[in-house]
């Protein structure tokens, strides 16, 4: 098995890696609600993509009201022990 000839050392590719470094995430304004919205992704504010409705956002709402509830769920319910 070939092997490297010298130990690569902390420095050494720390050095290295310094240059790796998450690029910025570009932005585009959305054409329908005008948020910050990555290119080739749907909208997630309003569901647009490409000046078409691509996610039903009323199905996502009530989707999120029947997840909702009243209360937290961190407490025992009271009620139920007797
Ligand atoms: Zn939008």
């Amino acid at each position: 098995m070939p092997q490297p000839k010298k130990k690569m050392t902390n420095t050494r590719s720390g050095n290295r890696r310094s240059q790796i470094r998450l690029s910025e995430i570009a932005l585009m304004t959305c054409s329908k609600c005008k948020s910050a919205v990555q290119p080739h992704v749907v909208c997630k504010i309003c569901g647009y993509y490409d000046g078409k409705q691509v996610i039903d956002m009323d199905k996502k709402e009530k989707k999120v009201l029947t997840e909702t509830h009243d209360h937290d769920h961190d407490h025992d319910h009271k009620h139920e022990a007797k």
